[in-house]
C-alpha cells in the first residue's frame, strides 16, 4: 500500500488484511512498538521517527525481511509503509524472488494536500488496540477513551505540525519515485483515497483482488 502520509494506508491496510485473512505488516507499527519497549532497535529509530525522517534503509529492510520470512506470510500479506525508498523496493523485489512469491500488487492511495493535513492533524491512535481515529468522529475527543476498546488515545509525536511538514517533504523526495518504479513494472493501481471510508475500502478490495 503506497501513498503520502495521511492517505489512509494504515486504515485501509488493516481492513484489507482482515478481508483477505492475511497479516497486516506495518513497519511503522513495528518501530513504534520497539520504541515503546525501549529495545535496541527502538533506541536507534526514535530520533528519526520523532523528527518525521526515515529510519535508515538497512534497519527497516532487516525488519521487513525477518517479518516476511515467517510462516503466517505464506498465503500472502498486506504491506503498509514499506517500501518507502527505491533501495527498499529493490530489497523487497529480491526477497520476493528468494521466497518464490508472485509479483506484488501495488495500490497507490491518492489524496489532496488539504485533506492529508486535515487527517494528520486530527488523527488519534489507541494504545490499547492500535486503532486509528480522527477527532471529527463522534466520541473521539482529547482525553476520551478509545471508542473501540476503552484504551488510551494519543497523538503521534510525528503528527505535530513541524514533523508533518518534514514527513511530506521526505515523502516527495524519497517515496514518490516509487510510483514511477512500480508503474514501469506494470504493478501499480492508483486509487482515490478521498470519500467515504466504505467506498475507499471497496475500491481497495477490488483493486487487490482483480
Ligand atoms: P508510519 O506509521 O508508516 O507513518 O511510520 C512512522 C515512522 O516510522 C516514519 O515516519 C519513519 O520514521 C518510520 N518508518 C516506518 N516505515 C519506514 C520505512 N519503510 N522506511 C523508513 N522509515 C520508516
Amino acid at each position: 500500500m503506497l501513498g503520502p502520509p495521511g492517505a489512509g494506508k494504515g486504515t485501509q491496510a488493516v481492513r484489507l488484511s482482515e478481508q483477505l485473512g492475511v497479516p497486516h505488516i506495518s513497519t511503522g507499527d513495528i518501530l513504534r512498538e520497539a520504541v515503546a519497549q525501549d529495545t535496541e532497535l527502538g533506541r536507534q529509530a526514535k530520533g528519526y521517527m520523532d523528527a518525521g525522517e526515515l529510519v535508515p534503509d538497512e534497519l527497516v529492510i532487516a525488519i521487513a525481511r525477518e517479518r516476511l520470512d515467517r510462516e503466517d506470510c505464506a498465503a500472502g500479506f498486506v504491506l503498509d509503509g514499506f517500501p518507502r525508498t527505491v533501495p527498499q523496493a529493490e530489497a523487497l523485489d529480491e526477497a520476493m524472488r528468494a521466497l518464490g512469491r508472485e509479483p506484488l500488487r501495488v495500490l497507490n492511495l491518492e489524496v489532496g494536500e488539504q485533506e492529508m493535513l486535515r487527517r494528520l492533524s486530527g488523527r488519534r491512535m489507541c494504545r490499547g488496540c492500535d486503532g486509528i481515529f480522527h477527532v471529527d468522529q463522534e466520541g473521539v475527543e482529547a482525553d476520551s477513551p478509545c471508542p473501540e476498546c476503552g484504551g488510551q488515545l494519543y497523538q503521534r509525536t510525528d503528527d505535530q505540525p513541524e514533523a508533518v511538514r518534514e514527513r511530506l517533504a521526505v515523502y516527495q523526495r524519497q517515496t514518490e519515485p516509487l510510483i514511477q518504479y512500480y508503474s514501469d513494472r506494470g504493478l501499480l493501481t492508483n486509487i482515490s483515497g478521498e470519500g467515504a471510508l466504505g467506498e475507499i475500502q471497496e475500491r481497495v478490495r477490488s483493486a487487490a483482488q482483480n
